[in-house]
């Protein structure tokens, strides 16, 4: 199918296959409930929970128990260290992903194989479909900043990789891209390079030289946009100099890069003056994508989420040029698509694509069910609109009611299939005693502080936290790092909201009793995340999925001696005094 698609993608098919599935949504997912075990029902894993072939959701939810990772793990770990008995799946595993893991600083091993490329593939071309509807793409090129991390060889033999990564490296992504109108304008040299920020310093170059084909510019994560031309501020001259003279600067060195590259820069000083007039002319950069991309159709990448922060930064850079917020996925398998792409990214939703696993969802109407040992999850078609609920996932990659580890929140239903917003991690849980509050809590309270700092025109360039039990009572920690200095004043101010504005009774009955000490507000040195990115990247990690930890945890103590090695200046909250 994939072969002929270059050929024969047609959005409007898509559409309409998208629609029949999503209008017997209830059935599909029985169905995909019965392919899922009916292939892997013979596995070790499957057996052990006595389904003894049976395939129909009651039988499934009945034998086989809710897991997380730490469950799957000693399985994973005989995959990787080579067994080709069939574990997990009945065709042996023979890639390995690495998940992010920013919040333990450990990355997770899981499976990937062709059916998640499928999948992929199928999330790709659905939320292409109705973007271009809206904004249709002609024949061009895209400015992606994509970056495959270093893949290695499992003791086993596995090749392991980011999934993103695993994603980049399969022909099917090449040729999904094509159809798709968003073919990378960098060479693979560049996209898998082996140092990022030669890689980078080239994808910018590869766009400019390409400038007017650039339809599109887009990155697994916001993230990454805004960290790309952020660096676009400071290597701008630079990357002129290049195309002026047609000679890639030193400071990129890998040969493979360098032999690539020499192909497409060819002396244009005309180019080169255009850039450099139209950068000597943006005030503060605004409106710096549209700018150097002037048929650019829109920008597009993860917004959600803990991405949310980067939007005003990207807006920024965009001016007038919308913000499409992408899907909804992780290196386990994906769950939805973006088939309102006319919402702004803070109101994005995912309309789960329900042949693409098996999806249930564990009601936390309040916040105790998080911590409840015996959830009671429903189906996909149960859910009610205005609830939040963790979502559990079967796919065909060997995961079995798995707990992704995701709060989302049911907004409606597109045909029978529900619309979630991605609310925020479970585990992200800022927790001392009776107090519980989640990432989303956490965003809420530096949003709202933020909004200070705004008056006097400074912004919050990142943010984690901590709890910081080493001292009696223990007592919150908000790492931020900030775009300038400043008043120690509104500083303090910052300080009080970010502490006022975690609203959790248990919280504000502990602070007022004094159960927990005062919220500290820790201001990092320029470059902090930075610094911390680059950890990520050495550990194997790659920027296309990297994600600030929200909350970083005493395990994590690399990134926790970063941050207290990088602290400016501290505040402690007067706001229970
Ligand atoms: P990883 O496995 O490292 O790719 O991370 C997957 C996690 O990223 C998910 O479980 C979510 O927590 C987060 N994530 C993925 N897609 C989105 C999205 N569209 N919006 C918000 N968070 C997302």
């Amino acid at each position: 199918m994939l072969e002929k698609m270059e050929a024969i993608f047609d959005p409007e098919k898509v559409i309409e296959e998208f629609e029949a599935m999503t209008k017997d949504a209830g059935r599909v997912q029985k169905e995909t409930l019965r392919k899922i075990l009916e292939l892997n029902g013979k596995t070790e894993y499957l057996q052990k929970w006595g389904l003894d072939g049976k395939t129909d959701p009651v039988s499934f939810a009945r034998c086989v128990p809710l897991v997380s990772h730490d469950d799957l793990e000693p399985y994973i770990r005989r995959i990787v260290e080579g067994d080709v008995s069939p574990i997990l799946t009945r065709n042996p595993i023979k890639t390995i992903s690495l998940s992010s893991g920013t919040t333990q600083g450990k990355p997770k091993f899981i499976p990937f194989n062709d059916e998640l490329v499928e999948s992929t593939m199928q999330i790709f071309t659905t939320s292409y479909a109705f973007r271009s509807r809206l904004f249709p793409l002609q024949n061009g090129k895209a400015l992606q900043f994509i970056y495959g991390s270093k893949q290695f060889q499992t003791q086993g033999g596995l090749a392991a990789g980011t999934a993103t990564t695993n994603v980049f490296r399969s022909p099917q992504f090449h040729k999904t891209m094509k159809a798709i109108h968003a073919q990378c304008c960098s060479p693979d040299e560049v996209i898998f390079g082996p140092d990022f920020h030669q890689s980078l310093y080239c994808h910018l170059l590869c766009g400019l030289i390409n400038r007017f084909d650039v339809q599109l510019v887009s990155s697994t994560f916001a993230h990454s946009i805004v960290h790309a031309f952020k660096t676009f501020e400071q290597v701008w001259e630079e990357i002129c100099a290049d195309i002026r003279d047609g000679v890639l600067t030193s400071r990129v060195t890998d040969p493979t890069i360098r032999t690539a590259i020499s192909k497409l820069l060819k002396p244009n000083p005309e180019l080169a003056s255009l850039i450099h007039d139209t950068c000597s002319g943006l005030s503060n950069w605004y409106g710096l994508i549209p700018a150097l991309f002037p048929n650019a159709k829109y920008i597009y990448g993860i917004m959600t989420g803990s991405m949310e922060l980067y939007v005003n930064k990207l807006r920024h850079y965009a001016a007038e040029l919308p913000l499409l917020s992408a899907d909804y996925g992780s290196s386990e398998g994906w769950i939805g698509a973006n088939v309102n792409p006319d919402l702004p990214p803070e109101s994005a939703t995912f309309a789960v694509l329900p042949n693409i696993g098996y999806f249930e969802f564990i009601p936390l109407k309040d916040v105790s069910d998080f911590l409840s040992s015996e959830p009671k999850p429903v189906g996909m078609t149960e859910v009610n609109v205005g609830e939040e609920y963790e979502i559990i996932v079967t796919n065909f990659a060997g995961m079995y009611r798995y707990r992704l580890g995701d709060v989302v929140k049911v907004m409606g239903f597109h045909n029978a299939t529900p619309e979630l917003q991605f609310v925020c991690r479970r585990n992200l849980l800022l927790n001392i005693n009776i107090d519980k509050n989640t990432e989303k809590d956490l965003q809420l309270s530096v949003q709202a502080a933020a909004k200070l700092l705004a008056a006097e025109k400074l912004e919050v360039v990142d943010f984690t936290s901590h709890v910081d039990l080493s001292t009696e009572p223990g007592h919150y920690v908000i790492f931020w790092e900030i775009s300038g200095e400043a008043s120690a004043e509104v500083m303090k101010e910052c300080c009080n909201c970010l502490d006022k504005s975690f609203v959790d009774a248990g919280y504000m009955g502990s602070r007022k009793v004094k159960t927990i000490g005062p919220l500290e507000l820790r201001v990092l040195r320029r470059g902090t995340f930075h610094e911390i990115l680059d950890h990520f990247i050495q550990m194997g990690g790659a920027l296309s999925q990297f994600k600030t930890p929200r909350c970083v945890s005493s395990k994590n103590n690399k990134v926790v001696q970063i941050l207290c090695n990088n602290i400016v200046k501290s505040y402690f909250s007067t706001a229970y005094d």
